[in-house]
């Protein structure tokens, strides 16, 4: 027999969520996650992966995956300490390293997995965190397990972020201190000041985290947001994904050799989690050769953002003030966005609405996320539909 207590709990919670319209229905693939889906059968304009140059079912890096099967097994078979580095891990590291402009990096599992075992493996409970209120999840449980003290920093306020540091400087009862950043909201598409950050960090000796997931693949040619700006020797941490613009999973720290020593004897995921599966592996440094050998898929994924954000604005929707690919179209209300969101979908297109808590109240919204693998007749269809469906619910005239 099942816990009564857990089921009353559960019962309780999910008809509470379900009653308030916050219970989400998963939807199901019925294949692979390109610029087109299908769901039940409906095929779909794509319009909310992060699926950022299209790799995600490039037929270079599925080759890849499977040769590294062929060759090292479907499993890591052990936590990387214990024997479950394999050559092809080693070679992932570097050649993220490499990219990244650093003298080393790690990989983890994934993106929150890394978030929630690097940031502990350097802050405790003599430590204090400075954070971007529109952080990440991963970077706010990370923080959390961490036992620092979290201070949150307005969004991307400098003078904020100033105000904080000196005085947890001044207080003199913190041991280390750091400031913590997305490299790119996925909200809102905004960039942080990595200039603006580097400049505050150095006069009060603050440890930089740039979480870049965004990043990736899209800033500095691919290799992220701290090298756009060219001050890879400037931030301790560079972390990222390998799910996103690489298309695969897994997550990675680039940084110091000294650091990412550490991270390996520390960072509890890398430490007592089994390591990146071959395949993947295999596929992330085949999308990493890619990006490095040609800009064609951010290239193109820019020119994509561009034409999507101009062809929106011009039917009249607002779309915020993104400096990157990501093209979100505010509609306010909650309802609103929502119904918007689900005519898009009967229509053909396939647009997440992302609504409070997600983003604050008043400011639901629609967010595309174009990709290289988009074509211009797709993003055409995409205005049209948006045009129709706007008209219709009176956003625009
Ligand atoms: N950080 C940020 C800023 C993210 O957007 C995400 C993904 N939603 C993650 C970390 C987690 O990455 P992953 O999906 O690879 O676990």
């Amino acid at each position: 027999m099942t816990s009564q207590r857990l089921n009353t709990f559960l019962e309780k919670n999910l008809q509470e969520l379900k009653d308030k319209g916050l219970y989400n229905e998963i939807d199901v693939l019925d294949g692979p996650n390109g610029a087109k889906i299908s769901i039940d059968g409906h095929e779909l304009i794509n319009m909310s992966s992060n699926n950022y140059l299209g790799f995600a079912n490039d037929p270079r890096l599925k080759e890849k995956a499977n040769e590294a099967t062929d060759i090292y097994g479907v499993g890591a078979g052990a936590v990387r300490t214990i024997n479950g580095t394999q050559a092809i891990h080693k070679e992932l590291e570097q050649k993220i390293a490499e990219f990244k402009g650093t003298e080393a990096a790690v990989a983890f599992q994934s993106g929150f997995n890394c978030n929630m075992g690097a940031i502990p493996a350097v802050m405790n409970k003599n430590d204090a965190i400075l954070s971007d209120e529109l952080n990440h999840a991963s970077i706010i449980d990370g923080c959390r397990l961490s036992g620092a003290k979290v201070i949150r920093v307005k969004h991307q306020d400098m003078d904020d972020l100033r105000a904080k540091a000196k005085e947890a400087v001044e207080s003199g009862q913190y041991e280390k201190i750091m400031y913590i950043t997305d490299g790119v909201f996925s909200m809102d598409g905004d960039v942080a000041n990595i200039p603006g950050i580097v400049e505050i960090a150095e006069e009060f000796d603050l440890i930089t985290y740039v979480d870049d997931a965004h990043g990736s693949g899209v800033m500095g040619k691919g290799a992220g947001t701290v090298k756009h700006f060219g001050l890879q020797d400037k931030i301790d941490f560079q972390m990222g994904t390998l799910s996103k613009a690489v298309g695969v999973v897994g997550g990675y720290v680039a940084g110091t050799q000294n650091l990412i020593d550490w991270l390996k004897v520390r960072a509890r995921p890398f430490l007592f989690s089994t390591s990146l599966t071959p395949a993947a592996s295999a596929a992330c440094m085949e999308a990493i050769d890619i990006m490095t050998n040609s800009t064609e898929e951010h290239d193109k994924l820019w020119e994509n953002g561009r034409y999507l954000k101009e062809g929106l604005k011009n039917l009249g929707f607002d779309i915020g003030n993104s400096e990157t690919p990501i093209t979100p179209c505010i509609l306010g209300e909650e309802k609103l966005t929502q119904t918007f969101s689900k005519r898009l979908t009967e229509e053909g297109v396939y647009a997440k609405s992302i609504v409070f808590p997600t983003v604050p109240r008043g400011t639901g919204r629609v967010r595309n996320m174009p990709t290289a693998a988009h074509t211009k007749e797709m993003l055409d269809e995409v205005l049209a539909v948006y045009e129709k469906v706007g008209k219709e619910l009176n956003v625009i005239k």
